[in-house]
């Protein structure tokens, strides 16, 4: 039991990532209620805080309880009625999950596929975008399945030409590469607090510009989730702090000690630690004769896809990094399951101390 309770694990997967001392000390403060002036004054620098990690000014741009999934279904549940039509790009488990959530709100779904490891080709988007108009555009931009970062910049231009809103994943990407959702008109985006924000998981910051925000207000329909209606999470977390759920005060805590560091450090600085540590990964990796699938152009430097040598039993080496080395890493997805390891660089698991343990312990695994 006591060794349950007390074991330390170094977390180099896809998420979770290492939890600084500093934000589990902001979880164990004393619980207080969520309508509290104390509370409610954190609560303020935290949404204002993720404003600055969105790169946004929107003004309803807030925590939602529960895991990035849940901020995944928030922007389509809101953003769609039954009938709507969506364009969704597909290159990852990511991808598809998008998919499936519009297609649960009763949207008919165009698919623009590209191959697991590589990015979507934004000229086949451009073509699918003339067939119709759609309500909404959607794709990842840091695909966790794969290590693959897409650029973003083409997409505004798309989704205008075919009456679309923007909605991007950015579970992966907030915190460890630029998310600029002003710069790139994104109009709804969510994220994670368990990968490059170094929080543990349970809340998914996300952020709604002034467009998608008169949409929903428009919709013919309620939107069919009470939980997750921006309508009602705006009362609450846009001002007027009217109740609709009991916020989870400690997390909050947590996430703004998060926010904190992360600001502290310094957002480019801590985008250039990023690229830094897995530039350094990538050499020792080749170093080992490991192959890396991903196409050097649009790697993930939080994500890193190593294919698994011929002959080498992909559990058998995971169980014993965790068991000798305390050391997490990732198993493949989908096309890549039990061909490939993901390698997590996030947030606080971004540091040269990460890096050679991860290749040491590699490096003595693949040996024996
Ligand atoms: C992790 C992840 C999610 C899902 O988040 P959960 O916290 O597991 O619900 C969605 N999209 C991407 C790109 C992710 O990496």
């Amino acid at each position: 039991m006591v060794q349950r309770m007390t074991t330390k694990r170094v977390l180099m997967g896809p998420g979770p990532s290492d939890v600084p001392t500093e934000v589990l000390a902001a979880l164990s403060r004393p619980t207080i209620g969520h309508l509290d002036p104390v509370f409610l004054r954190e609560l303020d620098e935290t949404q204002e805080m993720l404003r600055q990690l969105f790169g946004t000014r929107n003004t309803l741009t807030l925590p939602i309880s529960a895991t990035g999934s849940a901020g995944m279904e928030a922007c389509f549940v809101n953003l769609l009625e039954p009938g709507d039509h969506a364009l969704i790009c597909r290159n990852g488990v990511f991808g598809g999950r998008m998919a499936e959530v519009a297609r649960r709100c009763g949207a008919e779904v165009t698919l623009v596929e590209a191959p697991w490891g590589q990015a979507i080709d934004p000229d086949e988007v451009a073509e699918a975008a003339k067939s119709r108009s759609f309500k909404v555009l959607a794709l990842v931009h840091a695909e966790t399945s794969t290590g693959v970062l897409q650029d973003l910049a083409p997409f505004r231009g798309i989704a205008d030409s075919c009456g679309a809103l923007l909605i991007v994943d950015a579970v992966t990407s907030l915190g460890g590469v630029p998310v600029e959702v002003d710069r790139m008109g994104i109009d709804a985006v969510y994220s994670g607090t368990q990968k490059c924000l170094s929080c543990p998981p349970g809340l998914s910051p996300v952020s709604f510009s002034e467009r998608a925000r008169e949409l929903v207000a428009k919709r013919k329909t309620p939107v069919q989730s009470w939980y997750l209606d921006l309508s009602l999470l705006g009362k609450y977390f846009g001002g007027d702090r009217v109740y609709h759920h009991t916020a989870p005060v400690n997390m909050i805590f947590a996430l703004h000690a998060a926010l904190r560091l992360a600001l502290d450090e310094g957002l480019e600085r801590r985008y250039a630690r990023h690229r830094e540590q897995a530039q350094a990964l990538y050499g020792g990796l080749q170093q080992l004769g490991l192959d890396l699938p991903v196409e050097a152009s649009v790697r993930l430097p939080p994500l890193t896809l190593v294919r698994i040598p011929e002959g080498v039993d992909d559990a058998a080496v995971r169980a014993k990094l965790l068991r000798d080395y305390n050391l997490e890493i990732g198993g493949g997805l989908g096309d890549f399951k039990g061909k490939a390891w993901r390698i997590g660089l996030m947030g606080a698991s971004a540091t040269p101390r990460h890096v050679s343990l991860c290749l040491e312990a590699l490096g003595h695994s693949l040996e024996s």
